[in-house]
């Protein structure tokens, strides 16, 4: 049942999150995992829809009570993580499930689900992933700085997914991804 977990990865700014939402509001039956986070809602973000935003205690309460798939301190500032039960119930229902997460986590669901499917979403060239991140304009100079070096790391390990998708236009490689999920 766990092939049908679909685990997504990338740098940031790469735009997997946009390709998550075009496949999700595309393709019926794909359930997109809410992850829980430390970090502060951006403007527009919306609790239950983007993220569940939880104080540092909050979050620590779940992975004491073993409710989280997988967690990460992302760009060594905040807590990531995949509430399981949602995950459980939605592939119990026999719908595909996507985690959005980072290479850390991606590991993590290697060793525990090791059926999975993973796969990268990678940016056409570095110059653009920079300008995409420069761009979004919503990280300060030293968050941006951090997540770039994350993203050197990130790119480094595409190797060691199943599948590599270029995000050169959203509808394009949403398309690819969607082929690989149904594969
Ligand atoms: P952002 O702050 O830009 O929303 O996300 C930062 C990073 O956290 C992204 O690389 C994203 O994939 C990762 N991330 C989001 N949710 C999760 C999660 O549930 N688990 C893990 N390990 N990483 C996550």
């Amino acid at each position: 049942m766990s092939n049908k977990l679909i685990v997504i990865a990338g740098p940031t700014a790469v735009g997997k999150g946009t390709v998550v939402d075009y496949i999700v509001k595309n393709f019926p039956g794909i359930h997109l995992s809410v992850s829980a986070t430390t970090r502060k809602p951006r403007p527009g973000e919306v609790y239950g829809k983007n993220y569940f935003f939880l104080s540092h205690e909050e979050f620590d309460g779940l992975i004491a009570d073993g409710e989280m798939l997988e967690y990460a301190t992302v760009h060594g500032l905040n807590k990531y993580g995949t509430p399981r039960k949602p995950v459980l119930e939605a592939l119990a229902r026999g719908e595909h499930v996507i985690l959005e997460i980072d290479l850390q986590g991606a590991r993590q669901v290697r060793k525990t689900m090791p059926e999975a499917k993973f796969i990268f979403i990678t940016p056409p060239s570095w110059d653009e992933l920079v300008r995409r991140l420069t761009a979004r304009g919503t990280e300060s100079a030293e968050e941006q700085e951090k997540r770039l070096e994350t993203a050197r790391e990130e790119l480094a390990a595409q190797g060691e997914f199943d599948h590599v998708v270029i995000n050169d236009e959203v509808a394009r490689c949403a398309a690819e991804v969607v082929d690989l999920i149904q594969s």
